[in-house]
Parts: structure tokens; sequence; C-alpha cells
């Protein structure tokens, strides 16, 4: 399939997604909204997105037959998360267009490749050494510690990784990890943490949303603040480094930056997502064009969207933890009513049945004429959640 081409898929027509979670459910409401049917493919019976799209096909994401019956059903294809295997993207490419391409996947689910790559755009990364056997450790500047030995491939929400204090601790911790290639990265001292989501179309044009400021708890996205508390000069900064970052990446599709503000200022990319991303579900309510359906226009090859923020905005994630508030064993469905009481408050749950810690059940974005009305708003909102 040549994947240069950029003739307009109109509504009515089949896309594709690999992945069934709830990026991939807001994919699939935003797609069918503008007239399309949306096929996924996703190994889980019961998922976010497969009781959303028009068909799921349950198989692996390897299966030859499936990404066949995909690839043949859908003009285009893309996916929700990086950890898909780069080959099932790269098989589809025979029978339609797939964005992000494979090669831009395998960067992104690599974090090796992802700080060589960021590197080489002339972009910081935090101070790192690649550990793939224990000989590896015996290089290593003191300097880098503390540290965080991350796995190279795989992590998500903080897991796969191991806050070491020196070079003992960074073995035992390799060797629990079953020795799988890794980074070792110095812990930094964060100021803020931002994200950028950036998106490019098939002809090359490029469009960037508004810098999100970022809370993390425990190592999962807690908050967004929107528009982000960073001098203009820092925006312009994290925006053109994200920009570099996908034309030097030929890349197609909706990405997502994240960056650490250090002490002194400094901007340093922490990863990336080539896909829709939690810091960017604001755009669903704030912006004029959500994130996903800037995503179902650049797979369809549609003009882009205006990324313009309508609204500050504070997104709340909703975690499975405020099912089992004050110790209770059994789930408990949170009072709905309590939280949207604020008619500024836009309730997203993303379907799922079972509702367990730290699992990302949904997310709440309170809208405010100004961002600390936003946030004070989200601040009650919050604490009536528990
Ligand atoms: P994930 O893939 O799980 O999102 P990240 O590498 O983004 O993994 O790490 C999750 C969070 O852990 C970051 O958002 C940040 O709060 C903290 N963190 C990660 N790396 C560092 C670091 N080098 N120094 C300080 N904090 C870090
Ligand atoms: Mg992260």
């Amino acid at each position: 399939m040549n994947q240069s081409n950029t003739s307009m898929i109109p509504p009515g027509a089949w896309l594709g997604l690999l992945g069934g979670g709830q990026l991939g459910r807001m994919f699939c409401m935003a797609a069918q909204s503008m007239g399309y049917k949306v096929a996924v493919l996703d190994p889980a019976n019961d998922s976010p997105a497969g009781s959303v799209a028009d068909r799921h096909i349950q198989a692996d994401y390897l299966d030859a037959e499936a990404l066949a019956t995909l690839g043949q059903l859908c003009a285009a294809v893309t996916t929700e998360f990086e950890n898909v295997p780069a080959q099932a993207l790269q098989t589809l490419a025979d029978y339609c267009l797939v964005s992000p391409a494979a090669e831009s996947v395998k960067v992104a689910q690599d974090r090796v490749l992802e700080k060589s790559f960021v590197q080489s755009c002339g972009i910081p990364v935090a101070p790192y050494a690649v550990i793939q056997t224990p000989a590896d450790f015996d290089a290593v500047d003191p300097n880098l510690f503390p540290a965080i030995l991350k796995a190279s491939r795989l992590g998500y929400d903080g897991k796969g990784q191991a806050r070491v204090l020196d070079v003992t601790e960074a073995k035992a911790a390799f060797a629990s990890m079953g020795q799988v290639p890794c980074v070792l990265e110095k812990r930094l001292p964060l100021k803020q943490e931002m994200s950028v989501i950036v998106a490019r179309a098939r002809n090359g044009e490029m469009v960037v949303y508004p810098v999100a400021e970022n809370i993390h708890r425990h190592g999962i996205l807690a908050t967004s603040l929107i528009p982000a508390a960073v001098s203009d000069e820092m925006t312009a900064q994290a925006k053109q480094a994200a920009l570099t970052i996908v034309k030097h990446m030929n890349y197609i599709g909706v990405l997502c930056v994240e960056f650490f503000v250090l002490a002194d200022n400094s901007l340093v990319v922490n990863e990336m997502a080539p896909r829709p991303h939690n810091s960017g579900h604001y755009t669903l309510d704030a912006a004029v064009t959500s994130q996903f359906e800037q995503q179902a226009r650049i797979l369809a090859n549609l003009p882009l969207g205006s990324t313009r923020l309508h609204t500050p905005a504070v997104m709340l994630n909703i975690l499975g933890d405020v099912w089992f508030k004050g110790e209770v064993t059994q789930a408990t469905e949170p009072d709905w009513a309590q939280t949207l009481k604020y008619n500024q408050a836009k309730l997203h749950l993303y379907g799922k049945s079972e509702a367990r810690r730290a699992r990302k059940m949904g997310h709440i974005n309170v809208l405010g004429s100004t961002r600390d009305e936003a946030l004070a708003r989200a601040l009650e909102i919050a604490q009536a959640l528990g």
C-alpha cells in the first residue's frame, strides 16, 4: 500500500484501531461522531474500546488472519498504545494506510532508542546509562545516583521502574527485573512536569496544543492544569522541541512529549507516546479539536483541526481507589451526583467492568473562566471523590 496517499477517506468508511483501552474508546467515539465506522483489534473479550466499536476483532495483535481482516476492511489503521508489536503495524501497511508508522512506534516504545533519538534532535534528556548486562554497571558514573532504573520496554504508570540509591541497589533491582534491557536514569529535582501534544498530518502539516502542567502521584498522572503556569519562553521552547521531534521522525499522527522542568528552569524530555495521552484529555472539553478527533482527522487525511484552548481546565484522573474508600473491600460506586454539582465539571468514564486500585477508570474535566477558578472547583470535587 502506498503510504504517501493523501486523498481524503470519506465519512462512512472504516477506520481501524489496535488496542482496546480508554484511549481507543475515545478515538472510536470521535471517529464515529464524524460518521466513520471503527473496527478494533484487541485480545480481550471485554474492553473499553471494543464495547463501543462498530466491530471488535478479538485476536492477538500478531494474528495474521485477524490483521488481514482488519487491513482489508479498513481504509486506514492507527494504534492506541505504544506496546503493540511494531510488526503488527508493518503487516497492516501491506493492506491499508497505517499511522503512526511501525518505525516511529518502535522508537517510542523503547527507552534506549527514544533517548538517543531525542538527543539526535539536539534536545536534552536526563543523564542516563544503558544497562544490558550486570557488567554495564562497572562503567556507570557514580554521579548518576540516586537514580531510577527503568525497563527499556513495556513500562507504564511507573511500572517497570525502581528507585535506587547506589550501584548495589541498582544491581539488585536489575536482577529482580529479570535482567531485561534498562536505562539507569539520574533522579532529577523536578520543579514541574509538563507535556505537549503535537499532531502531524500525512502532508507534513503540523499543529501543537497548549502546554499542560502535570502532577503525578506514585508515578501515575493525577492532575493536569491548562494553561501551564510557566513562562512564555518555556512554553515556546517545549512546543518547539515537540515540533522538532515529530518533524525529524517524519511522524504521522498525534504524539505526546513529556518534559521535566528542573530547578534552574532548564527543560529536558522525559519520554514520548506515539498516540493521544492522558495529559491531553482536557482537549475533549477545553479545546476546539480534541486529541482524538485530531487522530481521526489525520488518519482519514482530513484537514487538521484548530488546537485553540477555549477555556482554562483542570483534568482530574479517577482511579479505582475511589471505589474503595475507608478500607472497604467491596467496590462501591462513587457518588457521581456529588462530583457533578458544579455545572462546568465534565465526567468521562471508560466503562471498565472492574474497579481496581491504581487503575484508570475515568477522568473529570473541570472548566472555569480562569485556571484558578477551575482549580478551586477541582479541589472541591477531588475532596468529594475522596
Ligand atoms: P511512565 O512510562 O510510567 O510514565 P516515566 O518515566 O514517565 O514512566 O516516569 C513516571 C514519573 O516518575 C514521571 O512523570 C516523574 O514524576 C517520575 N520520574 C521519572 N523519571 C524521573 C527522574 N529521572 N527524576 C525524577 N523523577 C522522575
Ligand atoms: Mg510518563
